[in-house]
């Protein structure tokens, strides 16, 4: 039996993305970034309440919808609900981009804009920070004279942590008024730093938010675009209709009228970000300034072997190694104060 199905070029030719390793249950995990407690009581409880009717039905999107973008501080005709911000990214891609057109984004940055782009058969620009990770703003400006379909800037950018300043903004977004902006704001909460209300002032804009990170529900997979009635038309044209789940819905709702707790940690990582980059710095560690829940250290030609060592006191990161400049580049998601001295203790064994 032989198969012969032909496969596309544009997947044929797709690199490969390496998703996070299993087993990483019960381990400190400061590998993904993700919230390093757990969600909050008020999720729990609304996931237990659901009965089984609620989940033999399709789910039902409007009142929710409409408590989110009061959340977000939008109409309900300017926010789309997604699995996920990598559903939003996909969906922006789908809608937006045909085989050949170009994507502009930086590099290094999250993947997945290059990931999907690929698949949708996009040529894929990139503009590289340099070795102080000092955005490209000259590239791409330049490069948005040529009109790119659809600009990808994470704000903070992630693996950086790096926060690019509104005015560099603007003059990236009044320069291209063809290029749908999207501004992948994944980790606001922790930089404290939106764009989101320039969705009535720029025709072309997007932000993505995303529920995995401050609010704690990476598993449930909830993301979210903000942008005008008319993108969010467009995109509503390529919609899954069941793309969010139930308990995605009900814990987002939870979520959103318990705000609290969300802000406690994101105070508490905030602090704990500057514990970390100073301790680092004592140690005589570059690390690149960061306004998300994570820090970029320069941990030299040990940083492979020490992110091993680390793994084997049950303390994930994630090791830039093989992507850009230095292999020393590890990078390491903050949290609790408990877990921030723990790691800080464990890396100045092993230096
Ligand atoms: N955007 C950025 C910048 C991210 O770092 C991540 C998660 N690592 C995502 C989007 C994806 O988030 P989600 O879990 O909502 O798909």
């Amino acid at each position: 039996m032989k198969f012969r199905v032909p496969i596309p070029t544009a997947i044929r030719n797709l690199r490969k993305y390496y998703a996070p390793q299993e087993g990483r249950g019960g381990k400190l995990r400061l590998d993904f970034n993700e919230h390093t407690v757990g969600c909050s009581a008020a999720v729990l409880r609304a996931i237990r309440k659901l009965d089984g009717e609620q989940i033999a039905m399709y789910p039902e999107y409007e009142s929710v919808t409409s408590r989110l973008a009061r959340s977000f501080g939008v109409r309900a005709n300017e926010i789309q609900l997604n699995n996920g911000a990598d559903g939003a990214i996909r969906q922006i891609i789908d809608t937006f981009v045909e085989p050949g057109n170009t994507v502009l984004t930086v590099e290094p940055t999250f993947p997945m804009y290059r990931f999907f782009g690929e698949i949708g058969g996009a040529r894929i620009e990139s503009l590289r920070y340099d070795a102080g990770m000092t955005f490209p703003l000259a590239g791409v400006l330049r490069a948005l004279r040529k009109s790119p379909r659809v600009f990808f800037l994470a704000n903070p950018n992630n693996p950086t942590g790096t926060l690019l300043d509104r005015a560099a903004i603007v003059r990236m977004i009044g320069a291209a008024p063809r290029t749908l902006f999207v501004v992948d704001e994944a980790y606001y909460e922790f930089s404290g730093v939106t764009i989101a209300p320039w969705i009535r002032r720029y025709a072309n804009l997007a932000i993505v938010r995303t529920f995995s990170k401050a609010a704690a529900l990476a598993a449930l997979r909830l993301g979210v675009i903000l942008a005008n009635p008319e993108i969010i038309g467009w995109l509503a044209r390529t919609r899954e209709p069941f793309e969010v789940n139930v308990a995605a819905l009900v814990a987002a709702e939870a979520v959103a009228k318990d705000q609290r707790s969300v802000k406690a940690y994101t105070a508490e990582v905030r602090e704990n970000r500057r514990m970390l980059a100073s301790a680092l710095d004592s140690l005589g560690v570059r690390s690149v300034p960061s306004a998300a829940n994570f820090v970029l250290a320069d941990l030299g030609d040990q940083g492979p072997a020490i992110v091993k060592a680390m793994r084997r006191k049950g303390i994930l990161l994630r090791s830039f190694a093989a992507s850009f400049g230095s292999c020393g580049y590890v990078r390491i998601t903050v949290g609790t104060r408990a877990q921030t001295q723990r790691v800080i203790r464990e890396l100045k064994a092993l230096l």
